[in-house]
């Protein structure tokens, strides 16, 4: 059996030794509930304040503005439906065709219950075009809420937030702008303090923290509708007991890949380029790859260690199957589409054909690979395409 090589960062990420390490002595003896008034459930409440203050502490926000929640998709959906509920049917909300699912079937929904929501497209390596919004503003059309993920799941490309979020409150302040930062929480730095940021979702098992835990940024004095109706925690904008352990974890998990955040983002930089030097010069056919959100002057701008690549002629499930079989974990896109046929919306968004889409695997990792796993890794590859492209070209 071949040593696993875990490459699917995007997806989930292992918890840190660190972070089980400081949640665990609220698994066994600080399990209390934090609504008790008692010392077992004052202390159980003080663990959740001070990680809201460490975390309010690294945006540079105020620890009020940060709602706990079960993670990435129940920030999306407490985003959005709190404030189309607020906002009513008569304004227009504004998304990408890039989403993820918890934001694209969020949006579904609202449009089911007539609202008016709107699309946006992306150009060819998936960046928002500017000018639609723009387009939508000289129309003097009354928009509610736009949501714009800060990098996507599947190419890691990165929004330009700060310009998307800065035009839209020139045109009107009132706008709400929300962020999917799943994929970029813990991998950037973002300063929530004087930005035009109103809404951000985030996620602990993207960096290091558990599954089942995350949060939503809300600006102090953005309106939401409570969505989940109950006991009144989290200011009474999520009810429900609080995951005391998960909480804490996700703000050790925060501080550690903050501490390191530039060294690590350069360490991982180099790998990445280490990698994908590798891949175009192992002794493949060069012009059967194509890096999904690289430009063809090497530029990009992107999450680091997250590689979106096709191979002609290969079906991603088949090289999947291959390196699953030497215990390699990559993806087909993202974790949602890793056992369809189907081919991924944000994959189609970017002018790829269904074949293109089908042929395209997502490999993501982060700082602690080795030179010796990425050589393996490459090497794994080059065998699954060839062996994959015998395969098609001898049936
Ligand atoms: N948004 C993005 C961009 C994601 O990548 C994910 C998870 O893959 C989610 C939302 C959903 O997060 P969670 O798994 O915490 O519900």
């Amino acid at each position: 059996m071949n040593k696993e090589l875990y490459c699917d960062y995007s997806a989930t990420t292992p918890v840190l030794p660190e972070v089980l390490v400081e949640m665990m002595q609220y698994f066994l003896g600080g399990y209390g509930n934090p609504s008790s008034v008692y010392a077992k459930g004052r202390e159980a409440k003080m663990a959740i304040e001070s990680a809201r203050t460490r975390i309010a502490n690294i945006f540079k926000c105020e620890p009020e503005e940060i709602i706990f929640t079960s993670g990435g998709t129940e920030s999306d959906n407490l985003a959005i439906k709190g404030v189309a509920q607020e906002k009513g049917k008569d304004k227009l909300y504004i998304t990408s065709k890039i989403e993820h699912p918890a934001i694209l079937n969020t949006f579904k929904e609202l449009e089911r219950l007539g609202y008016r929501v709107m699309y946006l497209d992306v150009d060819k390596y998936g960046f928002i075009n500017i000018q639609q919004i723009e387009q939508v503003i000289t129309d003097k059309e009354d928009i509610a809420l736009v949501s714009i993920m800060y990098a996507n799941n599947e190419l890691g490309t990165i929004q330009h937030i700060d310009l998307i979020s800065q035009m839209l409150k020139k045109y009107d302040k009132n706008i709400i702008f929300h962020t999917d930062a799943v994929q970029a929480v813990g991998k950037k730095e973002i300063i929530l303090d004087g930005s035009n940021i109103d809404l951000l979702s985030a996620s602990g098992h993207k960096f290091g923290a558990p599954k089942g835990v995350g949060f939503l940024y809300k600006r102090n004095g953005i309106k939401l509708n409570c969505q989940n109706i109950g006991g009144g925690q989290e200011l009474g904008l999520r009810s429900g007991t609080e995951n005391v352990a998960g909480i804490v974890g996700m703000a050790k998990a925060l501080e550690i890949h903050m501490n390191n955040l530039y060294y690590n983002l350069n360490e991982l930089q180099k790998k990445e380029n280490y990698f994908i030097n590798l891949l175009l010069h192992i002794g493949m056919d060069n012009n059967i790859i194509h890096f999904n959100s690289i430009k063809p002057d090497g530029s990009k701008r992107k999450i680091g260690g997250v590689i979106n690549v096709r191979f002609d002629n290969v079906g991603s499930q088949s090289l999947l199957l291959y390196l699953d079989n030497k215990n390699i974990c990559v993806s087909a896109g993202s974790a949602c589409h890793s056992d369809s046929d189907t081919p991924s919306h944000v994959l189609k968004s970017i002018e790829l054909t269904d074949e293109e889409a089908l042929s395209s695997i997502r490999i993501s990792f982060d700082n602690t690979i080795t030179i010796d796993e990425l050589d393996y890794l490459a090497q794994s590859i080059k065998e699954g395409v060839d062996y994959c492209r015998q395969m098609t070209i001898s049936t």
